[in-house]
């Protein structure tokens, strides 16, 4: 899908609006998460607009962006205390903005299950 004008995740990718990048990169960028629920809470989207996992249809693309979720959570440190990954679909998933993110959690203990 191509860009949206005014979703929130595609301004920030196209830097419109402010953001703390971690990684600016060619078709993922990952910034911080502002109202953070955990010491590291970084969330990792794609460039281009996508709305959530069940609109996601490139697996190539869903795999980097996992990968660059584990080797941000190396560089943040939180690789060895461990870390959780999320992604929340839809209403009852929790998903409160409609363009595709992983949530990488770390650098406290994470309590199962999730609520
Ligand atoms: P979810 O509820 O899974 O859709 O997660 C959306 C996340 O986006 C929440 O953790 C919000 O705190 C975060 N968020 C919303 N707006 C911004 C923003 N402008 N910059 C950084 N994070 C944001």
């Amino acid at each position: 899908m191509a860009e949206s004008p005014s979703c929130i995740f595609c301004r920030i990718a196209r830097g419109e609006i402010p953001a703390k990048m971690v990684v600016n990169g060619k078709d993922i960028v990952a910034f911080r998460d502002l109202n953070p629920q955990a010491p590291t809470h970084i969330l990792v989207i794609p460039k281009k607009h996508v709305a959530s996992l069940d609109d996601a249809s490139d697996a190539e693309l869903l795999g980097r962006m996992l990968s660059l979720a584990a080797a941000i959570a190396r560089q943040e440190g939180i690789a060895k205390s461990g870390y959780r990954t999320v992604i929340n679909t839809g209403k009852d998933g929790g998903q409160s903005v409609d363009h595709l993110h992983i949530h990488l959690l770390g650098g406290r203990g994470m309590t199962w299950p999730p609520g």
